[in-house]
């Protein structure tokens, strides 16, 4: 039986562009600075954000837990939305090894934090506060169905950074699926943050890594930081190799829109099926979000077990209850939506497979 895998857009497979490239890689000491398939992959990815300098990690949480410590000293504290895969999904490592406190917001559907409410928790001068000086934003919002962020909203929240001196981080794991649904270039979407980290093992299918970018002096101290985690990696051009493929050939909004795309038909499909509950007008990226509805027969854990015993995988929420996630990516292709919908109304139903669908 051959998987269909909608768990994440992390399951995607190298693609043999990838391993091709990453056999024939030239490399060095990346320590040393002397992998010219790193270099050469830090240095695209800058220029494509629009920014100085890049910083080639070994994931997206070793990339944003780099960049906060850039970013703020002990004691210092950070805003960000209480749905950010920073504070809920990063073993809170920021506390833990930077001393930074979160200060988290909720978010409104369209993935924004209120520009108020981000005001508001700006510290004044005050000696029982800490000091503020960080506010980090994630473009896609995962906690948003992968909404996109606009460039104008994120030069907006920039700008009440710039007023207030601080810095702004995006955790853009997703950026180029932001892009790619908004049609703005990576690059605008980048501008205003002082620091940017997106995932070349998810959407753009490497096997491996992620990208920090900023200034020259950020990258510098960012670096340092990097090293003291143990990501100091040598030879990295191996990996490195499938990253410069994931950027020039998987980033394009043509490749990207086709999982979004794909994400739409399926959610269309699943908004059909019975005992389902379905927002289809937030289906913005390649993310689903559903629902069972109360008098549903089972249970969204069995839902998710009847569907992987026909080979179809998908996680129920770990946030919401009754709720599952699918997310389309490059091995997630087109005649596979038949197949998950079948499968799910089988199981939803408890009638057969139709036998077109049984191979
Ligand atoms: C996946 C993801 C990350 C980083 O995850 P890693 O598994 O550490 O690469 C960070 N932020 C968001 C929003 C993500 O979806």
């Amino acid at each position: 039986m051959t998987l269909i895998d909608l768990r994440s857009d992390t399951v995607t497979l190298p693609t043999p562009a990838m391993r091709e490239a990453m056999a024939n890689a030239p490399v060095g000491d990346d320590v040393y600075g002397e992998d010219p398939t790193v270099n050469a992959l830090q240095e695209e990815a800058a220029a494509m954000l629009g920014k100085e300098a890049g910083l080639f990690v070994t994931s997206g949480t070793q990339g944003n837990l780099t960049a906060v410590l850039a970013h703020c000293a002990r004691g210092d504290e950070m805003i960000l939305a209480k749905k950010s895969h920073i504070f809920q999904y990063e073993v809170a490592s920021a506390a833990a090894y930077g001393g930074v406190q979160p200060n988290t917001l909720d978010l409104n559907p369209d993935g924004t934090m209120s520009l108020d409410e981000i005001r508001r928790a700006i510290r004044g001068n005050n000696a029982h506060y800490p000091v503020t000086r960080l506010i980090a934003l994630e473009n896609t919002q995962g906690g948003a169905w992968g909404a996109p962020l606009s460039a104008d909203y994120i030069r907006q929240v920039s700008a009440i950074a710039k007023e207030h001196n601080l810095k702004l981080h995006i955790d853009g794991a997703r950026l180029f699926n932001a892009s790619a649904a908004l049609g703005t270039p990576v690059n605008q979407l980048a501008e205003h943050a002082d620091s940017v980290t997106f995932c070349l093992s998810k959407g753009l299918s490497a096997p491996v890594g992620s990208v920090l970018v900023g200034s020259k002096e950020f990258i510098a101290r960012a670096h340092k930081i990097r090293k003291s985690f143990g990501g100091g990696m040598r030879q990295a051009g191996v990996i490195a190799a499938a990253g410069l493929i994931a950027l020039r050939e998987m980033s394009g909004w043509d490749r990207l829109r086709e999982d979004h795309d794909n994400a739409r038909i399926l959610a269309e499909g699943i908004a059909a099926l019975p005992y389902i509950e379905i927002d289809l007008s937030r289906v913005r990226t390649n993310m689903i979000f559903f629902s069972l509805t109360p008098d549903a027969p089972i249970s969204i854990e069995a839902l998710s077990a009847g569907m992987k015993a026909h080979g179809v995988l998908a996680n129920p929420s770990s946030v919401l209850d009754r709720q599952m996630r699918m997310v389309t990516h490059y091995w997630f292709k087109r005649d596979s939506i038949p197949v998950v919908l079948d499968v799910m109304r089988a199981v939803l139903t408890g009638v057969p497979l139709t036998e077109t669908v049984v191979k």
